[in-house]
């Protein structure tokens, strides 16, 4: 076992914390406000190769694993551009892609998606089915060598931003009258394809989208891997879509942290800097081992992943521990901050909004604790 950071780590992380650096917190904070997409950000990182850096390096990719997407969307948060379309362009599409996709699919889309020039978001939550797949409405019947998409997906992030989006659809139902899933891949522009918008109160760079599929059409090439296998196929994307969502955690807890003791090393009210009242200091003391222990756990995933062995229990629980200590920790910062801590200027509610967010999607926390209590516990299956 050897927990030291390695030379190649400890050079990803500083090169990826400068790029966010020339941009800065400012430049994520306003663009949340103005609810307008990060994309100098995001192709100055794929200029680099780090947005792709997942990605086979056949199609243009860094041949890395998600240990390394994992510490792009750490640095990137840790220094305050965290980027939310990492855990969907990069590591679920891009991980499904470089899965099940066809040659043809690998060779169309990875090259873009590597280079940071091109987007793919991913579309599977439905009103009417939320946390439960099995209930996917959204439906995809053959007509010829077509296939034709009909059905309607909300809180869709960044399809203003993206070329394709990777649905989600039922294309058969089992004996259970469970949903067999399918995959594939639609054009964001495609007739019959409506977007509207979704607004959320939590200020983010990334619109959320409501979309109608009326009838949309898509060739046969457009289906990943094989019918009927997607919800297998989609878990290869999630377990990624986790780490990277529990990584984005790690970044913010660490980045609420530096400011807060920043802060509380300086403001000075009762003579002494507030930092050494041991009802700021514990606070934040507390916060710490939380986002370490959170950012071990989302390591070890990581490295799950990366080795192919099961990283279902641990994506899980470093997606729990990372969205928890994200929030003690820019929880304790805000209070730290005293008013300061709700105000524009000081700019530490945007990251908390995101933290809030994170507890909730890609999966929510109930949805972990039940995975945990059946899975790690052998506790009845409760839903
Ligand atoms: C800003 C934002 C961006 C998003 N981006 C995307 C995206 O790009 N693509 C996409 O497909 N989806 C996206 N989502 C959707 C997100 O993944 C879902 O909101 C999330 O999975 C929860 O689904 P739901 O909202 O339908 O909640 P529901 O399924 O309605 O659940 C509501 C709450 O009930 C509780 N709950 C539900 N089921 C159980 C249970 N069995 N046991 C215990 N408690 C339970 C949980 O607390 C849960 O939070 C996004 C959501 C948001 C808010």
């Amino acid at each position: 076992m050897d927990f030291n950071t390695s030379e190649e780590h400890a050079a990803l992380r500083k090169a990826v914390g400068a790029i966010a650096d020339s941009f800065g917190s400012g430049y994520y904070t306003d663009r949340a406000a103005a609810r307008t997409p990060t994309g100098e950000l995001w192709r100055a990182l794929g200029e680099h190769g780090y947005v792709g850096i997942n990605l086979p390096e056949t199609y243009g990719g860094g041949g890395a694993g998600m240990a390394e997407l994992a510490i792009v969307c750490e640095e990137t948060a840790a220094h305050g551009t965290p980027l939310l379309l990492l855990l969907v362009s990069s590591a679920i599409c891009g991980e499904v892609l470089s899965s099940f996709g066809s040659e043809e699919q690998k060779a169309r889309w990875l090259p873009g998606l590597a280079a940071g020039s091109a987007k793919m978001v991913f579309a599977i939550t439905e009103p009417d089915a939320g946390s439960n797949t099995h209930r996917l409405a959204t439906t995809a019947r053959r007509d010829g060598a077509d296939w034709v998409i009909r059905g309607q997906k909300y809180y869709i992030s960044g399809v203003d931003d993206a070329e394709a989006i990777l649905v989600v659809a039922r294309t058969g139902t089992d004996d259970s009258g469970a949903a067999r899933l399918s995959l594939f891949i639609v054009d964001t522009d495609a007739p019959g394809l409506e977007r509207q918008p979704l607004p959320v109160s939590v200020e983010l760079p990334e619109r959320q989208f409501t979309l109608h599929f009326d009838d949309v059409r898509v060739g046969a090439e457009r289906l990943v891997g094989t019918e009927g296998d997607g919800f297998r196929q989609v878990f290869q994307g999630l377990n990624p879509e986790r780490i990277t969502g529990a990584a984005v955690c790690v970044g913010i807890g660490r980045y609420a942290l530096e400011r807060a003791a920043a802060y509380a090393s300086t403001r000075s009210v009762w003579g002494s800097p507030i930092g050494t009242h041991q009802g700021v200091s514990h606070a934040l003391a507390k916060a710490k081992i939380e986002v370490e222990l959170a950012a071990l756990m989302t390591a070890k995933a990581a490295w799950l992943h990366d080795k192919g062995e099961p990283a279902g229990e641990a994506s899980n629980m470093a997606k729990y521990a990372a969205a928890e200590a994200a929030l003690g920790a820019i929880d304790a910062a805000i209070q730290c901050h005293g008013g300061n801590g709700v105000s524009t200027e000081y700019g530490l509610i945007p990251y908390w909004g995101l933290a809030r967010l994170l507890r909730i999607a890609p999966v929510n926390r109930e949805m972990i604790l039940n995975y945990v209590a059946q899975h790690s516990l052998g506790l009845p299956r409760s839903y």
